[in-house]
């Protein structure tokens, strides 16, 4: 058993240190949010009433807030968790999708003050944070990793050491760089198949089995049909929120402007989500891109 700090009971949070509970660790909940604190109790955690007070005697601290600005807010200054940890043989696991240099930043501070500190964000969504499937993509030295493997066992499945401090929120916003544009891609082919005259069906059938494969295409098919377990089946319920991708391509073109990267492609998924998230479907799944697009004409969106 391990005595954890968790921090930030959202969404995500919450069902993650309801994994930690159930694998038999002491868990400490704080969130802004009083009633999320509140069900933690329920759920058989301890409640605390400040993240300093859950990092109290704290073997592992772990963090799972909205953006880059709260992970500071959180970790740095006189009256942040790094602060209060300083000297302490305590672990700090933040797995908030947020930017690279923030990532590092905080590392940074952690080390100097004698801490191990990891970033982690995850993949997976809700559904995975409920059933502990989460894949976690790590950055941080091989020590803190291997010493913070089976605490994220008991909420994930796929463990990825991706390297240095920072290259967990690398690899995240390099994979969701990928699904945003190959899921732009797959819509504008149905869009384009629908103009044609070409079944849907058949355009799948085609594609899945050739060079047009993708996941994006076979196991989250934007139209409805040919993946009945997709989320263009369910009036695209997410799933993984049009919201939540914008901002992680806007994550990746913040980082591609840092590190001089040329992403093209990246740029234009940016700016369409940012479209479609404005055109009132920010809650919808991200795959909802297809019915913005099918409604466009190539005036409007050459
Ligand atoms: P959420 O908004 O539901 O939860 C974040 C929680 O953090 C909120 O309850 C908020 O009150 C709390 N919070 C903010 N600042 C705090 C502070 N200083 N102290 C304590 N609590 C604080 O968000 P979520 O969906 O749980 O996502 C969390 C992170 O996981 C985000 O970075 C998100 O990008 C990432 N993520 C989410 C999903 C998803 O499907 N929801 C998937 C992968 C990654």
């Amino acid at each position: 058993m391990t005595d954890i700090a968790f921090i930030g009971l959202g969404n995500m949070g919450a069902p993650m240190a309801a994994n930690l509970l159930r694998a038999g660790h002491r868990v400490r909940g704080f969130d802004l949010n009083p009633a999320l604190v509140a069900a933690h109790q329920a759920a058989g955690g301890i409640a605390a009433s400040s993240a300093i007070a859950a990092c109290e005697g704290a073997e592992v601290a772990i963090s799972m807030l909205p953006a880059g600005a709260h992970v500071r807010a959180l970790y740095l200054g006189d009256g942040g968790v790094i602060a209060a940890l300083r000297g302490r043989d305590a672990l700090l696991i933040d797995g908030s999708t947020i930017d690279v240099e923030t990532a590092r930043a905080v590392a940074e501070a952690a080390a100097a003050a004698g801490l191990a500190m990891l970033d982690a964000p995850v993949s997976g969504g809700v559904g995975g944070a409920q059933a502990g499937t989460l894949t976690f993509m790590v950055g941080g030295e091989a020590a803190a990793f291997a010493r913070a493997r089976p605490i994220l066992a008991a909420m994930g499945k796929n463990i990825v050491h991706a390297g240095g401090p920072g290259a967990g929120q690398a690899a995240k916003i390099c994979n969701n760089m990928i699904l945003g544009v190959s899921m732009l891609a797959v819509c504008e082919a149905f869009v384009l198949a629908d103009r044609l005259g070409l079944a849907r069906e058949k355009l799948f059938e085609v594609s899945s089995t050739s060079s047009g494969q993708c996941w994006s295409l076979t196991s989250y098919c934007p139209v409805p049909g040919p993946v009945p377990n997709a989320p263009s089946n369910r009036d695209y319920a997410p799933g993984f929120a049009a919201s939540l991708m914008l901002k992680d391509l806007k994550l990746a073109q913040q980082a591609a402007e840092a590190s001089g990267a040329a992403t093209p492609l990246g740029a234009s998924a940016a700016s369409l989500y940012q479209r479609i998230n404005d055109a009132g479907l920010a809650g919808k799944d991200f795959s909802a891109a297809f019915t913005w697009l099918s409604a466009q004409t190539r005036e409007v969106v050459p």
